[in-house]
């Protein structure tokens, strides 16, 4: 004889029979939901009760993943990170300690760090990005040279909008070298429209935003004003610079 289930029954056996079941999910195994990313639960309203889903919480830890992944920063993140940074003086503790500050406070700040090569400035950036990944923010990382010498392969099609679109709404962009030129010429007006015109959106938007740069800001703002002047008030106490003598002081 068949058994006869109450509806409570009925819906709570789909659920305990749905929380025994595998997911497909790779990259990050996770003992608790078998790699499903859910769980199933029942929900009463009413005496009504229906079966419904609550993630687990392995899906943070697999959206910041796949924000590494997919930002191009998967290869480095793990040899570039704040512990790996070196502070052996006092303006490397300085840096290290604002970038620290800055991933902790913020919630609609920019970071710029400008200046001499060499000082560790891709390091930093990426630390950043990361800690800012796992915090469960997506991102991507731009090279700016190379990026925009795509975008600027893709002008006037619609390919341009679909790339540039993506730099402009992603939660976090890091753009690593910005407005970086052959031999440190000026940068052209090409650059300095695809600068603005991804700049001036997430100004608007006020989309967390992390740029490394062999020029110092006021290089920037002799360039460009209203790029450079965007940058400047959204960095507010986040903006370094490194200056160009040998014990590489910092000034801000
Ligand atoms: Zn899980």
């Amino acid at each position: 004889m068949a058994q006869s289930y109450s509806p409570k029954d009925h819906e709570q056996r789909r659920v305990d029979q749905y929380n025994k079941t595998k997911g497909g999910l790779e990259g990050y195994d996770c003992p608790e939901c078998n790699n499903r990313g859910n769980f199933a639960r029942l929900y009463e309203d009413n005496g009504y009760y229906e079966m419904v889903m609550r993630p687990c919480r392995c899906m943070k830890i697999r959206k910041s993943l796949w924000a590494i992944e997919k930002s191009g920063l998967s290869s480095v993140m793990k040899k570039l990170t704040f512990d790996s940074f070196e502070t052996s003086t006092t303006w490397q503790e300085y840096i290290k300690n604002k970038a620290i500050a800055f991933v902790k406070d913020n919630t609609d700040k920019w970071f710029y760090i400008g200046g001499q090569v060499g000082s560790g400035k891709t390091h930093i950036c990426t630390a950043i990005t990361i800690s800012l990944f796992k915090q469960g923010k997506d991102g991507l990382y731009m090279l700016w040279k190379d990026k925009t010498a795509e975008l600027k392969g893709l002008m006037n099609t619609e390919g341009y909008d679909k790339q540039i679109s993506e730099l402009k709404k992603a939660e976090v962009l890091y753009i690593d070298d910005f407005l970086k030129t052959p031999n440190k010429k000026p940068p052209s007006s090409a650059d300095i429209n695809i600068a603005f015109e991804i700049l001036n959106y997430r100004y608007i938007n006020k989309l967390i935003t992390v740029i490394s740069s062999e020029w110092a800001l006021s290089d920037v703002i002799e360039f460009d004003e209203a790029t450079g002047s965007r940058i400047k008030e959204l960095t507010g106490e986040y903006l370094l610079t490194i200056s160009k003598n040998s014990k590489k002081n910092y000034r801000h």
